[in-house]
């Protein structure tokens, strides 16, 4: 897809996202929706659990200190937030920073697997449960898979799928800081690594997609205001 054509795309699902209000009291808490951001083409892209308080005020996910850490262990590897795609598993922060309803994980979910067709990562790391399980369509926990590639088909693509511990948790855990670091250190090699062999053109067009990421097929866009904020901005790169 022509990178012009892939902005114009995404820009497309972030304004549907922008005015959702299928978990209504998830529209009603948020400031805003935090669609997710960075570049659009990215061959890496993370996936977390759901914007906190400061992604909610921002527009823009990990800007907390599990981001700051984020962009640290990115500096470490040589690389930088802008040169990756970021995203959640939900676009709406839920209040008190709970965790996310299996409802609201279904709600948004088409949002997630039209960010990822469009985008078209080679790597997608998974960072924490929520995302790990989403994406891989199984409840086995991060504590086991944790650092563990495997190639899944996500909708039509075959990506390497790379779960890593959330960072907020390594935050005050030094020992698993170290871990999350040296999980880090192996995503360069991912990246070279060739793109996974893709699902056959026919089987592709047969293909049933993962059914947590392919809920949304059929749904309506929510049609809430859009915040009365400054102008939101996707960030896109
Ligand atoms: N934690 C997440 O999972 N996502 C964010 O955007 C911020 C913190």
């Amino acid at each position: 897809m022509a990178a012009t054509e892939r902005r114009d795309a995404l820009r497309a699902v972030w304004e549907e996202a922008r005015g959702c209000v299928r978990c209504p009291p998830l529209a009603d808490a948020r400031t805003q929706v935090v669609f997710g951001a960075g570049n659009a083409d990215a061959d890496l892209m993370f996936v977390g659990e759901a914007p906190g308080a400061n992604e909610d005020r921002i527009g823009r996910p990990f800007v907390g200190q599990a981001g700051k850490l984020l962009d640290r262990l990115l500096a470490e590897i040589g690389l930088e937030r802008e040169s990756v795609f970021i995203a959640n598993v939900l676009k709406c922060r839920p209040p008190g920073n709970r965790d996310p309803l299996p409802v609201e994980i279904e709600n948004c979910s088409g949002y997630l697997r039209r960010q990822v067709e469009l985008i078209e990562p080679r790597v997608v790391c998974t960072l924490g449960n929520f995302a790990t399980k989403l994406l891989r369509g199984d409840p086995t926990g991060i504590t086991r898979l944790r650092g563990q590639a495997e190639v899944r088909v996500l909708g039509p693509r075959a990506v390497r799928l790379y779960p890593l511990l959330h960072p907020a948790a390594a935050l005050y855990t030094p020992a698993m800081l170290e871990t999350l670091r040296g999980d880090f250190a192996r995503i360069p090699e991912l990246l070279a690594e060739p793109v996974p062999e893709q699902p056959a053109a026919q089987e592709e067009a047969d293909a049933v997609p993962a059914p947590e990421l392919a809920a949304e097929e059929t749904r309506e866009a929510g049609e809430g205001a859009p915040p009365a904020q400054a102008p939101p901005q996707l960030g896109l790169f």
